[in-house]
C-alpha cells in the first residue's frame, strides 16, 4: 500500500478544493483525500454532490474489495471530504483549488474570477480543462502566474497520467510544485505548453476524427476501423468506441478548439461526426453513437445505421 501520508506531508500541502463534482471531480477529490489531504469539494448542486460522495464511497469500496487499501482507509478517506455550495466558504483554507466544472470557457472565466477574489493569496489555481486555453483562464485572475492546467484522466482513480500544462504566465515554482503533488497522490505528471489540445487531445481527436472520416468515406465499417486499431495497433478500444465513450458532443467541441486554435485544414471536423451531434446521437451518454448502447452496451452492438456501408463491387 502507498505510504500516503508521508508524500502529503513532505509537500506541506494539506488542503485542496475540488471546484465541480461530476464525473472528474469525484474522482479527483477521491484520489487526494485517499493520499491523506482534507478536501473540500464544491458544486453549485447539492444533488451533485450527493451522488458524488456516493460514487466516492462506492469506487472506495471496490478497492477494498480488491484489496488495494483496507476497510478503515475506505472510512477514513470519505472522513476526509466535505461539501459546500458556496465557492467562497469552499477555498477559504485552500492551497490548491482545482476547477472541474462543465467545459466551457465563460463559466470557467467566471469561476476563476470569483476564485482569485476568495481563494487565499498564495493558492493555487488549476483548471482540469480538456481544451480550453490555460492562458485565457487565467487572464480572468490577478494571479496569472499562479494558474495552471492539471489534466487528469478519466476515470480519475485508475489512470496514472496527468497532463501539467503551463500556461504563458505560470510560474516556474508552481509548476514545480503541481509537478510534486502529481507523484504524491500516486500519478505520473507529464509537463507540456498550452496550445490548442494540447498534446493529449491534439493527437487522440485528430485520430479520432480520421477515423471517422475513414468511416464516412466508406474505407471500412465500424467493426473494421475499429478492429483494426486494436489488433494492429494493441488499442485496447478502437477510436470509434472510444469516440462514444468520451460523448461526440465533447469530440466535437475539442476538433472545434483545435480548428480555430490552428486555422489548419487537418483539424476540421468530420461532417459526420457534426451530423450525429446534431441529430443528439451522441454515443453512450444517449444510448448511440457508432454503436448502440440501448441495451446496456455490455455487448457491443453496431448502430443500425452503419451496418451496410458503400462498395466497390
Ligand atoms: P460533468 O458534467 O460530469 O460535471 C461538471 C460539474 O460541474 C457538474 O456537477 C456541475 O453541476 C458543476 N458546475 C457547473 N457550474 C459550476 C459552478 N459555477 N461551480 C461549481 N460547480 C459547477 O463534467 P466532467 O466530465 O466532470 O468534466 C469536468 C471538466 O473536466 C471539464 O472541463 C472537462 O473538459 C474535463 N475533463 C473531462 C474528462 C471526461 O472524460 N469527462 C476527462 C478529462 C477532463
Amino acid at each position: 500500500m502507498a505510504p500516503y501520508l508521508i508524500f502529503a506531508r513532505n509537500l506541506n500541502m494539506k488542503h485542496v478544493t475540488v471546484i465541480g463534482a461530476g464525473t472528474m471531480g469525484n474522482g479527483i477529490a477521491h484520489v487526494f483525500a485517499q493520499y491523506g489531504y482534507d478536501v473540500v469539494l464544491c458544486d453549485i448542486s447539492e444533488k451533485a454532490l450527493e451522488k458524488a460522495l456516493a460514487t466516492i464511497d462506492k469506487n472506495l469500496g471496490r478497492m477494498v474489495e480488491k484489496g488495494k487499501i483496507t476497510a478503515e482507509d475506505h472510512k477514513a478517506s470519505l472522513a476526509r471530504i466535505k461539501t459546500q455550495t458556496s465557492m467562497a466558504e469552499a477555498v477559504k483554507d485552500a492551497e490548491l483549488a482545482i476547477e472541474a466544472a462543465t467545459e466551457n470557457l465563460d463559466l470557467k472565466l467566471k469561476i476563476f474570477k470569483e476564485l482569485d477574489g476568495c481563494a487565499p493569496e498564495g493558492c493555487i489555481l488549476a483548471t482540469n480543462t480538456s481544451s480550453i486555453s490555460i492562458t485565457k483562464i487565467a487572464s480572468a485572475t490577478k494571479r496569472p502566474s499562479m494558474v495552471i492546467g492539471m489534466h487528469f484522466m478519466n476515470p480519475v482513480p485508475v489512470m496514472r497520467l496527468v497532463e501539467v500544462i503551463r500556461g504563458y504566465s505560470t510560474k516556474g515554482e508552481v509548476c514545480a510544485t503541481i509537478m510534486e503533488i502529481t507523484k504524491a497522490i500516486d500519478k505520473i505528471p507529464v509537463e507540456v505548453y498550452d496550445y490548442p489540445g494540447f498534446v493529449t487531445n491534439r493527437i487522440l481527436m485528430t485520430m479520432i476524427n480520421e477515423a471517422i472520416y475513414t468511416l464516412f468515406e466508406g474505407v471500412g465499417n465500424v467493426d473494421e476501423i475499429d478492429g483494426i486499431m486494436r489488433l494492429g495497433m494493441a488499442h485496447p478500444m478502437g477510436p470509434l468506441q472510444l469516440a462514444d465513450f468520451i460523448g461526440l458532443d465533447v469530440c466535437l467541441s475539442i476538433l472545434r478548439v483545435l480548428y480555430d486554435g490552428f486555422g489548419n485544414q487537418k483539424y476540421a471536423p468530420c461532417p459526420l461526426l457534426i451530423n450525429m451531434v446534431n441529430a443528439g446521437q451522441l454515443g453512450v451518454k444517449s444510448g448511440e453513437g457508432f454503436y448502440d448502447y440501448s441495451k446496456g452496451g455490455k455487448e457491443l452492438v453496431v448502430s443500425q445505421k452503419f451496418l451496410q456501408r458503400f462498395k466497390h463491387d
